[in-house]
């Protein structure tokens, strides 16, 4: 006899992390190329001394932090061990089994896995001919056993964005019970006005008594944490202690809260950098678009080539050239945008790419 698993994993798609290579150009998994700042570096050593105690299991020092500056009560926050663990807590505290999560498809990679290893049901829709969410395809996706939606802003691997009356136009057309969460990994890359800022949306919608908006943050990606695992939710007090009542115990380690706080603290010289990256975001767009690919408006620190059915020719093209992208086979490549040399070595490879 054998231990008794559940039968449903063998349904399960694993996560695939984007590869490291050694002596390869990672431009796979999102993450921002310049190495920590030596502020952040020091803080975290400092705090290495005292790991031998639990850290702070409701970062109460990051969440005062994040309250002041976000300009919401601390009881509106939730810290998580990254914005993925968070994505898994919303759908713990509001699905059961018979309940189902509305997302598009496709997008973040963990939300249908989330869904499914909670056990709750999926509803993924798929996105336009642009690239981008279709709004009206997923409030009309929405039943009565729907109790969470995800609307990721921009979308991750397409890197489009919604502009704030759509989101708007949704909430309206989403019942009140019903939970929208924009998940604004990448916010810190938008540079178009016309995209909300999901603490801002949520906090207007929030005053005209619809408490079924939350947004979800993460230091992974702008803030350069990405290997200490540090996000957090923003939403109603309710949802906000619903979420903290499903955390692991001390699940955000002692190392990510202090990395945080530094983080913050740095965040003039982390932005610069986000605008460095969001240049370099403009021009890799353009001379792919000039090397004659078709690829959508990003406003995330990555871009998004439709190829079909020539993205696994197109992977293995890159890794001959020691570049490391995120292939989604049959659909396309994601491609990270990184320093100004490694964005050159991956605009060689496109345009030696046979087409
Ligand atoms: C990277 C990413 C996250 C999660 O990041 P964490 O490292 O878990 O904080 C969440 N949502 C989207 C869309 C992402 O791309």
């Amino acid at each position: 006899m054998t231990v008794r698993t559940r039968a449903d994993l063998a349904a399960l798609p694993a996560y695939v992390p984007g590869r490291s290579i050694p002596g390869a150009i990672k431009l796979a998994s999102n993450e921002v190329s310049a190495g920590p700042l030596p502020s952040v570096v020091r803080a975290i050593a400092d705090a290495a001394t005292a790991i031998n105690r639990y850290p702070d299991n409701g970062a109460a020092e990051l969440v005062a932090r994040l309250a002041d500056r976000l300009g919401v009560p601390a009881e509106q926050l939730a810290v998580g061990c990254g914005s993925v663990t968070l994505c898994q807590q919303l759908v713990q505290a509001t699905c059961a089994e018979a309940d189902e999560v509305v997302f598009p498809w496709r997008s973040f990679e963990a939300y249908p896995i989330i869904t499914q290893v909670v056990g709750a049901g999926q509803t993924r829709v798929p996105l336009t001919g642009g690239h981008g969410l279709d709004l009206d395809a997923m409030a009309a996706a929405i039943t009565p056993k729907t109790r969470l939606v995800f609307v990721c802003n921009p979308n991750n691997p397409t890197g489009t964005a919604l502009r704030t009356e759509e989101v708007e136009r949704f909430i309206d057309r989403v019942p009140s019970d019903v939970l929208v969460v924009v998940d604004e990994a990448y916010k810190e890359f938008v540079d178009d006005p016309h995209v909300p800022d999901g603490v801002e949306l949520a906090k207007a919608q929030w005053a005209r008594g619809r408490d079924n908006v939350a947004v979800l943050r993460t230091f992974s990606k702008a803030y350069g944490l990405a290997g200490l695992r540090v996000g957090y939710a923003v939403g109603s007090p309710k949802l906000a202690e619903a979420l903290r009542k499903v955390a692991v115990p001390f699940s955000v380690n002692a190392l990510a809260q202090v990395a945080a706080l530094a983080s913050l603290d740095a965040e003039d010289e982390l932005m610069v950098r986000c605008r460095a990256v969001v240049a370099e975001r403009t021009r890799v767009t353009g001379e792919l678009r000039h090397a004659g690919y078709e690829v959508p408006d990003s406003q995330a620190n990555f871009v998004w080539l439709p190829l079909g059915e020539r993205t696994a020719a197109f992977n293995e093209h890159c890794l001959a050239h020691k570049v490391v992208v995120r292939a989604f086979l049959g659909d396309g490549a994601r491609v990270t945008v990184g320093e100004p040399e490694e964005n050159d070595a991956f605009l060689a490879a496109a345009r030696s790419f046979p087409r």
